[in-house]
Formats: C-alpha cells, sequence, structure tokens
C-alpha cells in the first residue's frame, strides 16, 4: 500500500519524496509506505485548512456542519468491515476489537457531535439596563495529534467537535498507524466536503507534529499520546498561547474490596487489564485487592486472563493481538524482568511468543511492592501487577501514589465506600463496578501527569470554540 497526505482535498506525497515504512505488528513485515513530512507540508496543510475557512465552510451554518460530521458517521458505518480490517493490520489488534470497538465509536462519535452541536446553547445575562449574550465562534485551524493504539477511535474523538464548532482541521496521526486517517480523509473528500477541510499529514513526532504545534496560524492543539511528548506539546505550544488539550498516560487502578461480587470483579479486572492487549491508556495494569482475598482473586484472575484466545488478529476469535512495534514488545519485556528483578513472581505469561510478529503473552505478576518501579510506571501492556491492601485507607493510599491520575475501577457492594473511595481517588474518572463504560457526554480526562483539561460532550465544544461576550446598553 501507498498511503498518500491529504492537502487540500488532494492526495499527496511529502513535498520532498521522502517516505518512512509501516509494518504490521502481526507478521513484522512492511504494510504500507507514507510520506515523511517535514515543516513544508505542515505549512501547506495549515494553509488549505485556512483557505477552507476564508471559503464556503467559514460561513457555514451548525446544521450543515451537522450534517457533515452525520454523514460523515453512515459513511464509516457502511464500511466499517473495510475500516475495521485497516484499523486491525495497522496496529495487530484483534479484528474483533476493531469491529465492537474501535469503529463503532468512530461512527458514534460523528453522530454524537453532530447531535451536540445541533443542541448547543449559548447564555444571556441580563442587568438592570444592559443585556449581555455570548457568541460562540471557531477558533479557526486546529491541529490534532494522536496515537497509535486507537487511531480512528481518538482521531474522530478530536475531529468530529472540531468540525461541528466550524473549525478547519490539520491532523498529525501516529507514524505506526496511519491507514485508517487516511481512509477518513477520502470519506470526506467523497463527500464533497470543502477542500482543506480536513488536512492528513503523516509523518514523525519531531518532523511532523513539532512543526503543527508550533505554527503559528495554528489556534489550537488538541494532543492524546504519552506524558513525555506532552510535556513537549505544552511548551511549544505555550510560545505563541495556543488552546491546548492533554491527554497522557496513565497507571489506573482497580481496587477490589473483599464485600465485592468477586466473579463481576474477576472479569472487570481482566478486561480492564488486557483489552486492547493493554494499550489503552484506562487499562488498569495495578489490582489492589483486599488481602482477605487476595489468594482467591488471584487464582481466579489468572484463570479468566489465561483463558483469552492470543494469536492472529484476523482470527474472529482472537481477544489479545500484537503489541504495535518490536521496541514497544521489548520494552513491555524489560518491565516483565523489571518486575521480577524487584522481587515479583510471574503467575502468568512472563514473555514474548515464539511466532512473527511482535508478541507479548499476558502477564500477570505478583508480590512486588506497591511503589516499585514497575508498579507504578506506565507499561502500556499487556502486563498487570496484583498487590493486597489491608483497609480502605490503604487502598486509596496506594492507589494515589503514583505521577499519573486518568482512572480507576473500583468493586465493592457497599454503597458508602464506593461513593467515599470514588471522591477520595486522585484521577479524573472513577468507574465503580464496570469499567470503560462510556457516555459520550460525560468530561473525559485526567490529572496530574495524566493531562490538562477535559474532552467530551459539552467540554470538546468548549474547547473548539472560542465564547464572545456582547454588551448591549437598553
Ligand atoms: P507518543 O507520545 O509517542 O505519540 C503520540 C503522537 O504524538 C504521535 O502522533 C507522535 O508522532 C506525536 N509526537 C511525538 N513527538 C512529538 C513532538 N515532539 N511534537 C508533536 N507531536 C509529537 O504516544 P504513543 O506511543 O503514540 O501512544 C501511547 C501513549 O498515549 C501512552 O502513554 C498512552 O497512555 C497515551 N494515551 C493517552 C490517552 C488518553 O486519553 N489519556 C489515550 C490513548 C493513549
Amino acid at each position: 500500500m501507498r498511503v498518500s497526505n491529504h492537502i487540500g482535498g488532494e492526495a499527496v506525497d511529502a513535498i520532498d519524496g521522502r517516505t518512512l515504512d509501516d509494518l504490521a505488528p502481526a507478521t513484522g513485515e512492511v504494510l504500507a509506505t507514507i510520506p515523511r513530512s517535514s515543516a513544508a507540508d505542515v505549512d501547506r496543510a495549515v494553509q488549505a485548512a485556512g483557505d477552507a475557512l476564508a471559503g464556503s465552510w467559514g460561513q457555514s451554518s451548525v446544521a450543515e456542519r451537522a450534517d457533515l460530521c452525520d454523514a460523515i458517521a453512515d459513511g464509516i458505518e457502511a464500511d466499517l468491515d473495510r475500516f475495521a480490517e485497516l484499523e486491525s493490520i495497522d496496529t495487530g489488534k484483534p479484528i474483533h476489537t476493531a469491529r465492537t470497538i474501535d469503529i463503532p465509536r468512530a461512527v458514534a462519535n460523528f453522530r454524537f457531535f453532530a447531535g451536540a452541536a445541533r443542541h448547543s446553547q449559548t447564555a444571556m445575562h441580563e442587568m438592570a439596563d444592559a443585556i449581555n449574550y455570548t457568541l460562540r465562534r471557531p477558533l479557526g485551524v486546529v491541529g490534532l495529534i494522536t496515537p497509535w493504539n486507537l487511531p480512528l477511535y481518538l482521531l474522530s474523538w478530536k475531529t468530529a467537535p472540531a468540525l461541528a464548532m466550524g473549525n478547519a482541521v490539520v491532523a498529525k496521526p501516529s507514524e505506526l498507524t496511519p491507514l485508517t486517517a487516511s481512509a477518513l480523509a477520502t470519506l470526506t473528500a467523497e463527500l464533497g466536503a470543502p477542500r482543506g477541510l480536513f488536512n492528513v499529514v503523516h509523518g514523525l513526532g519531531a518532523e511532523a507534529g513539532q512543526p503543527l504545534v508550533a505554527h503559528p496560524d495554528v489556534a489550537a492543539i488538541s494532543f492524546t499520546g504519552g506524558t513525555a511528548t506532552g510535556r513537549h506539546v505544552a511548551a511549544a505550544a505555550s510560545r505563541s498561547f495556543k488552546k491546548l488539550s492533554l491527554e497522557l498516560g496513565g497507571k489506573n487502578a482497580t481496587i477490589v474490596f473483599d464485600d465485592a461480587d468477586l466473579d463481576a470483579a474477576v472479569a472487570g479486572a481482566a478486561r480492564a487489564g488486557f483489552t486492547n492487549t493493554g494499550q489503552v491508556c484506562l487499562c488498569g495494569s495495578r489490582v489492589l485487592v483486599h488481602r482477605s482475598i487476595h489468594d482467591a482473586f488471584l487464582e481466579r484472575f489468572v484463570q479468566a486472563v489465561a483463558a483469552m484466545p492470543q494469536g492472529d488478529p484476523a482470527d474472529p476469535r482472537t481477544r489479545v493481538g500484537a503489541v504495535i512495534s518490536a521496541a514497544h514488545r521489548d520494552k513491555v519485556c524489560s518491565y516483565i524482568e523489571l518486575g521480577q528483578q524487584e522481587g515479583g513472581t510471574v503467575r502468568l505469561g512472563g514473555g514474548r511468543l515464539d511466532r512473527p510478529g511482535f508478541f507479548v503473552e499476558p502477564t500477570v505478576l505478583s508480590g512486588l511492592a506497591h511503589d516499585s518501579r514497575t508498579a507504578t510506571e506506565e507499561i502500556f501492556g499487556p502486563v498487570v501487577t496484583v498487590h493486597p491492601f489491608d483497609d480502605e485507607a490503604e487502598a486509596i493510599a496506594i492507589a494515589n501514589e503514583t505521577r499519573y491520575g486518568l482512572a480507576a475501577s473500583v468493586w465493592t457492594t457497599h454503597l458508602g465506600r464506593a461513593h467515599r473511595v470514588a471522591a477520595a481517588l486522585h484521577t479524573g474518572m472513577v468507574w465503580v463496578n464496570c469499567w470503560l463504560k462510556r457516555d459520550l457526554r460525560v468530561p473525559f480526562g485526567g490529572s496530574k501527569e495524566s493531562g490538562v483539561g477535559r474532552e467530551g460532550g459539552h467540554y470538546s465544544l468548549s474547547f473548539y470554540s472560542e465564547d464572545k461576550n456582547v454588551c448591549i446598553q437598553l
């Protein structure tokens, strides 16, 4: 496959003709070549986006923007199998995951933000001798930078509200997973969207992402990726006072109390730990279990994880696929080794799978100190550590003991405890007796080093627009 940039409604190569290889994680073989874009390509894309805003899109109504989002949702849905296949071969994720999670969610994102924009309202503040009303305006050209773990899912999560609020987009998808971003650009052009409304520039973070963040004509950056990269992005964006949303890493706790429904907790912890091969920012990679049920839980948890079939992502029965790259596989395996050096015992898995491609066995470690590196650093792969705790206060203290603050799940049948613990956790999101249950209206985001800002519902509409107050003397 030969993948192009999408600039001004056309599929084009990088200006200097350079390319990168995109590998299939399930085989390690070259899947596609993609443009290795540079600042000059980004500049062209930003210019094209500006042209779209100067043209008809700048005058578009909310209804027209929402209709376009709905049409994109319909287009992805009509072609769901192809989008799912592209996502699966590009990421190494099971086709089952792509068909049931990634692509349906991309459809839902466009549909949801079409509706949200149609129903959005602005305020009026009345004074004795004046009225104030709020105009909500697009920001202009927005830059969207996305990671490899949920490529279309996260790109659509940003693109849909950006378009619904009247902006034009320059997207820089992960260089490891370019395929569905390009398919989305092709679809958008086929639907007759204004040229330059949705541009995609492929390439490396330092060469294509950084110029987008630094570009003086880009009004906002929405970034999802690692915390270290987020730090660079925040520093670069601050120079031009860009609006910035950062969704970063996580080391999320799954907390299981002794009054939990154990069947539900075991199934929930297994899902939280190993969905998308452990490569979701929200994955519960540290399981904290009340000491009185620790051993029984661990035994059943290991059985539940062992029952998740791993293998060829194209097989619809597969639930655990490949990890994204050889480098990432080696990083994940190095943490499994570190966990053993730090005193942990491997209860399941423990290393790479002996087959082509980039596979790591689903791995469960116990016996580690809860402040060990393995238990506090983000591994972002199919590795979960299990730790005992003695009481509620200790569970909260351990859960809060990391620099991350993205999400947690709490398993208990005690109503008061559920509320107390949810309130005490230093995270942006808490699930009680469930995990990754998503209502697209709710605030999504992290605290501490997991991010800045919230996306979802009116939080996204507000991020991708600027409110202006008008005060009229009566
Ligand atoms: P990454 O930070 O390496 O890359 C993310 C994107 O940033 C890629 O498109 C990359 O090319 C680009 N990039 C890299 N350097 C850049 C720079 N200097 N300037 C601008 N752009 C640059 O992350 P990744 O490895 O692709 O994704 C995994 C990480 O993403 C994990 O840490 C995970 O927790 C996080 N993540 C967070 C969320 C969330 O919602 N909080 C969701 C998914 C993934």
